[in-house]
C-alpha cells in the first residue's frame, strides 16, 4: 500500500514517546544505526513471526497466515492474521501490526517486544503503551471494537495485557499530534540529561547527548561526560588496491576477484568505506548495496590522488547544509572560525615538535610566538600569511623528529615540498594528507555536509575544501605522526619508493604500509582532552564532524578543536 508522506508510522510514535530527540533524527532526519537491542529486536520479530503459541488459544491448532481455523469444538476461533498494514488519514498514522487476533467485530493488536516484563507496576512502558493504543485506534477506524492490546515480551514469554482506558486514548491522541507538529520543525529538540534511556539508544553515538549538555554548559564541570558511543569504531575502511581486480558481492558481503580467483571479502557491517585505488571496478549489485546501505565508495588513483566519492541519498537534513551556506557567506564567523583551525593545529605541531623532536627550543618558542598573533588577524589572507610561516618554522624542524635517519639517509628532510614531492619523506607527507582529507571528505557526506564548501579553504573545483578546513589541527596528530612511526619504526624503507623527473613514488609495498599505520593511528586510543573519556581518533574525528553539523545549527554555541597537550 503507497503511504502517504503526512502518515506517521506509528513506530515512530513510539520513539517519539521515548525522546523526542530521537524522533527527530530518525523520523526528520532518517538516521539509523544499529546496536545490540535493535538487532536482537529484529531477530526476536523474525522469530515470533514463526511462533503460534503467542495466542492463548492456538496451542491446539495449526496456525497459518491470515486463516480462520475450526478448533476441536467446532467454534468460529480468532482469525490469526500477522504483520498487517494499516493506515488512517484521519487519525495521520500508519502501520504494520505484527499481529492481530480478530474475531468478528473484535480485534486485539499484540506486539512483540525483545526484553524482559518491565518491573513497574504497569508491567509495561509508556512508549510501548502509547503505540500499542494507537495501534487500536486504527483497527477502531477500520471498523473493529477493540478494547484491549497484548504486548509479549520475548525474553521473558509473558503477555501483558494493555486496557485501553480514557487516559490512555487521550494521551496518545495528545501524542499524535505533539509528533506530527514535530515532524515539521527544524529544530533539533534538546538530549535528555543524564538519562539511562541514552545508555540503550541506538543513536546514542549520532546524537551525542552528554558532549551536547557539556558544550552548552547545562551541566557542571563536575559532572563526567559519558562515552556512550563504542571505544573504537566498528567498521573500518576496506581498501582494494589490485589492479583490474572486480569487487562484486555476494548477499551482505563485499568479495574481491580477479580473474576468477578470490582475493577477498568483508562483510558489509565492518566496512565505513570502500576505497577504491587505481583500476578497480564494482559490480552495479554491489553499487546498489553500498548505496542502499549508505557506505561511501572512494575513487583514487594508485597514488592516493583522491578524486570522487560515490554514495547513496544520505540523509534528509537539508536544513544543515543550508545552515552551512549561511556561514560560508558570513565573513566575520567564517574568519573566526579559521582563526580556530589555525591556532589548533599551531598548537599541535607544536606539541608534535616537544614531545619527538630534539628539544631545540627556538622552533618551539616561534610556534608560540606565531600562535600568539592568530587572534588579531583581520583577514582570511593574513591568516594564510601566518599559517605559512608557521609551516615554515615547524617542516624546518619537521627533521628532528625522524630517528632513522642516521642509518638511512632517504629519509633526510630538509622543506616541505609537494606537486609531485620529490622525496620519500614528503611523498609520505602527501599521501596521509590525502588520507586525511578522504576521511574528513567521507565522514561529512555521511553526516549530510557538503564537503566542498568551505570556510577558510574557499570553494575549487575538485577540492574538498570543508573536509580540507577540518583536517587542518589533525595533519600533525594524525598524519604527521603516522608517517614518523613509519619511518622511525622501519615499517618503511628507502626501497619502498621509485625516484624520477616525475618526482618520487611509493611502490605497492610502501602504500601498504603506510596506509597500515595510518589506518593504525586513526585506532590509536586517547584521552579526549574536551570530554575526558577514551576513544580512538576515528571516533574522535566522528565527534567533531557531527559537532560541526550541531554548531551550524545553534545547538552548541561553540566547535572546539583538540588539541593534546
Ligand atoms: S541518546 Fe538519549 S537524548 Fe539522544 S536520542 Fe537517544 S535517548 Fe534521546
Amino acid at each position: 500500500m503507497p503511504l502517504s508522506p503526512s502518515l506517521l508510522p506509528i513506530r515512530m510514535l513510539n520513539e517519539y514517546v521515548y525522546c523526542p530527540r530521537l524522533f527527530f533524527l530518525e523520523h526528520v532526519e532518517g538516521r539509523w544505526e544499529e546496536n545490540e537491542y535493535t538487532i536482537q529486536g529484529s531477530a526476536v520479530h523474525r522469530r515470533v513471526d514463526k511462533l503460534d503459541h503467542v495466542l492463548p488459544d492456538a496451542e491446539n491448532d495449526t496456525v497459518t497466515d491470515n486463516v480462520s481455523i475450526q478448533d476441536s469444538q467446532g467454534d468460529e476461533p480468532p482469525v490469526i492474521s500477522r504483520s498487517v498494514p494499516l493506515s488512517s488519514e484521519i487519525l495521520g498514522l500508519s502501520a504494520k501490526l505484527d499481529l492481530v487476533s480478530s474475531d468478528g467485530r473484535e480485534a486485539v493488536p499484540v506486539e512483540t517486544k525483545r526484553g524482559k516484563v518491565p518491573k513497574n507496576p504497569e508491567r509495561s512502558h509508556e512508549p510501548e503503551r502509547v503505540q500499542l493504543m494507537a495501534q487500536g485506534l486504527l483497527l477502531r477506524e477500520h471498523g473493529y471494537e477493540c478494547d484491549h492490546g497484548v504486548l509479549y515480551f520475548a525474553a521473558s514469554r509473558t503477555r501483558v495485557e494493555v486496557p485501553f482506558t480514557a487516559e490512555l486514548e487521550a494521551a496518545t491522541r495528545d501524542f499524535i499530534v505533539r509528533a506530527h507538529a514535530a515532524s515539521l520543525t527544524t529544530v533539533l529538540p534538546p538530549p535528555l540529561d543524564d538519562s539511562p534511556k541514552c545508555i540503550g539508544c541506538s543513536l546514542n553515538g549520532i546524537c551525542l547527548p552528554d558532549e551536547t549538555l557539556a558544550l552548552q554548559a547545562v551541566v557542571t564541570n563536575e559532572q563526567q561526560t559519558r562515552r556512550l558511543f563504542p571505544l573504537r569504531v566498528h567498521a573500518t575502511p576496506f581498501y582494494v588496491q589490485e589492479h583490474g581486480a572486480t569487487v562484486g558481492k555476494s548477499s551482505e558481503t563485499l568479495v574481491v576477484r580477479k580473474e576468477g580467483v578470490e582475493l577477498g571479502r568483508a562483510s558489509l557491517k565492518d566496512v565505513s568505506q570502500l576505497v577504491l585505488c587505481g583500476n578497480v571496478m564494482v559490480t552495479a549489485q554491489a553499487m546498489h548495496l553500498l548505496c542502499e546501505k549508505n557506505i561511501p565508495v572512494v575513487h583514487s588513483t594508485m597514488g592516493n590522488w583522491f578524486y570522487g566519492v560515490t554514495a547513496g541519498f544520505g540523509l534528509r537534513n537539508s536544513f544543515d547544509r543550508a545552515a552551512q551556506f549561511e556561514m560560508a557567506s558570513n565573513e566575520i564567523r567564517c574568519l573566526g572560525f579559521a582563526k580556530g583551525l589555525v591556532e589548533a593545529k599551531a598548537l599541535n605541531q607544536r606539541t608534535m615538535l616537544r614531545r619527538n623532536g630534539d628539544g631545540t627550543e627556538e622552533p618551539l618558542d616561534s610556534l608560540a610566538r606565531l600562535t600568539k598573533r592568530v587572534q588579531s588577524v583581520e583577514s582570511i589572507e593574513g591568516l594564510l600569511g601566518l599559517e605559512g610561516a608557521m609551516a615554515a618554522t615547524y617542516f624546518g624542524a619537521f627533521g628532528s623528529m625522524l630517528r632513522s635517519q642516521h642509518v638511512d639517509t632517504t629519509f633526510d628532510f630538509t622543506k616541505r615540498n609537494r606537486r609531485p614531492p620529490t622525496d620519500p619523506v614528503n611523498t609520505l607527507l602527501s599521501f596521509t594528507y590525502s588520507l586525511l582529507a578522504k576521511e574528513f571528505t567521507v565522514a561529512l557526506y555521511t553526516e549530510g555536509l557538503d564537503p566542498w564548501w568551505g570556510f577558510y579553504h574557499r570553494p575549487k573545483h575538485g577540492k574538498p575544501s570543508l573536509a580540507l578546513d577540518l583536517m587542518e589541527p589533525y595533519r600533525p596528530l594524525i598524519a604527521d605522526s603516522a608517517v614518523i612511526t613509519a619511518i622511525n619504526t622501519g615499517m618503511i624503507r628507502g626501497s619502498d619508493f621509485t625516484r624520477s623527473k616525475a618526482g618520487c613514488m611509493l611502490k605497492d609495498t610502501g602504500r601498504k604500509a603506510i596506509i597500515k599505520a595510518f589506518e593504525a593511528r586513526l585506532d590509536h586510543l586517547i584521552t579526549h582532552p574536551e570530554f575526558g573519556y577514551r576513544c580512538s581518533w576515528r571516533s574522535a574525528l566522528r565527534v567533531q564532524v557531527r559537532l560541526l553539523a550541531r554548531f551550524l545549527r545553534h545547538d552548541i554555541p561553540d566547535y572546539k578543536h583538540i588539541v593534546t597537550r
